[in-house]
C-alpha cells in the first residue's frame, strides 16, 4: 500500500506504522513521550489529542501547548497504546 504516495526509493525510510516520530519541525528523531493536550475550541473535553516527542522536544512542547491552555498531561510512548489517541 503507498496510501500516502511515499514510494519510490527511499529505503532508509523507516515504516511509519511501527516507527514513532518526534513531532516538533523538522524533528525525525524516535519519540519516548506523548503529549496529550485538547483545544477547546475545537475539540470535546474527553478528546485527547497525541502529540509525540523526543526527549529533546518533549520540554518545548510541552511549553507551546502550556501556554496556550491546551497541555493535559505528559505519558511515556510505551502507554499511548492504553491512552487510545483520538
Ligand atoms: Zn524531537
Amino acid at each position: 500500500m503507498d496510501v500516502l504516495g511515499l514510494g519510490g526509493g527511499a529505503a532508509a525510510t523507516p515504516d511509519p506504522v511501527d516507527e514513532l516520530i518526534c513531532s516538533a519541525k523538522g524533528c525525525r528523531a524516535g519519540a519516548t513521550w506523548g503529549l496529550l493536550w485538547n483545544n477547546p475550541r475545537l475539540h470535546t473535553p474527553q478528546r485527547r489529542k497525541v502529540w509525540l516527542a523526543c526527549d529533546d522536544h518533549r520540554e518545548h512542547l510541552e511549553q507551546f501547548l502550556s501556554a496556550r491552555g491546551f497541555w493535559k498531561r505528559t505519558v511515556p510512548a510505551g502507554e499511548l497504546d492504553q491512552q487510545g489517541p483520538a
